[in-house]
């Protein structure tokens, strides 16, 4: 899931500032999971700034909503009424639920509340560690499961570097090297002998090196008459 955390105060107040009534919005799906954007996440955020305009002297109107997904037109569509009486909204959701709403709505001013972080897991409370890039040619197939690009500083296809130390990535003692990791799993498995295979170097064109990417599945598009 996409793993998000919430801005500090310090750079939502200035953000806020230049406007009187502003709708803090959340999303319930991956921002909740997360604890940066489901409704006690919106609540909280939306007294403390009532309460801050309140010791500003300010009566700013600060309004409450959490949608299902920010980034699916039938659940913003539910906010609808309220994104438009408001003078801007303060998103709780990820980078794509903000940026939707900030299509969808091209007059209203969309604050980042939330920074995105990365695509993992919750490793344990409170704990969220990264585990794809959405790099678009998946190759995990061959590296027992676990992502080199993701989770290797370097990105390296075929091996660690000569900074893996005992088991431990050359970056932080703390961070395990993931070739190592590959490379139990795989003896775990008995699948050693792939790591002779060399990957090949990777096109990056299925990244980003040709901008927004996008991607059509015909099989699910209405066929036009
Ligand atoms: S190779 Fe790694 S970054 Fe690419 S899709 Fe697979 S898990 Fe994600
Ligand atoms: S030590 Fe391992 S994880 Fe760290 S950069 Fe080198 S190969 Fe990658």
């Amino acid at each position: 899931m996409i793993k998000a955390r919430q801005k500090p105060m310090k750079d939502i107040a200035p953000m806020v500032a230049p406007f009187s009534r502003v709708l803090v919005l959340g999303c319930n799906t991956c921002s909740a999971i997360c604890l940066a954007g489901g409704e006690k996440e919106v609540a909280t955020l939306a007294s403390t700034l009532r309460l801050q305009s309140r010791l500003n002297g300010q009566q700013k109107e600060l309004g409450e909503f959490v949608v299902k997904r920010q980034c699916e037109r039938e659940f913003v569509e539910e906010a609808r009424e309220l994104i438009q009486g408001h003078d801007a909204v303060l998103s709780l959701a990820c980078g794509v639920g903000m940026n939707f709403v900030a299509e969808m709505f091209p007059e209203k001013p969309v604050l980042p509340g939330n920074d995105t972080m990365f695509l993992g897991l919750p490793r344990e409370l409170g704990v969220f560690a990264e585990r794809c890039v959405a790099c678009g040619d998946c190759i995990i197939h061959l590296t027992g499961g676990l992502c080199p690009i993701a989770r290797c500083a370097k990105h390296l296809f075929n091996g660690p570097c000569g900074g893996s130390c005992e088991g431990h990535c050359e970056i932080s003692p703390d961070i395990p090297c993931i070739w190592q990791m590959i490379y139990d799993r795989l003896a775990r498995l008995g699948q050693l002998a792939s790591l002779e295979e060399l990957i090949p170097v990777r096109d990056w064109k299925s990244n980003e090196a040709l901008g927004p990417r996008s991607f059509v599945r015909q099989d699910l598009q209405l066929k036009e008459k």
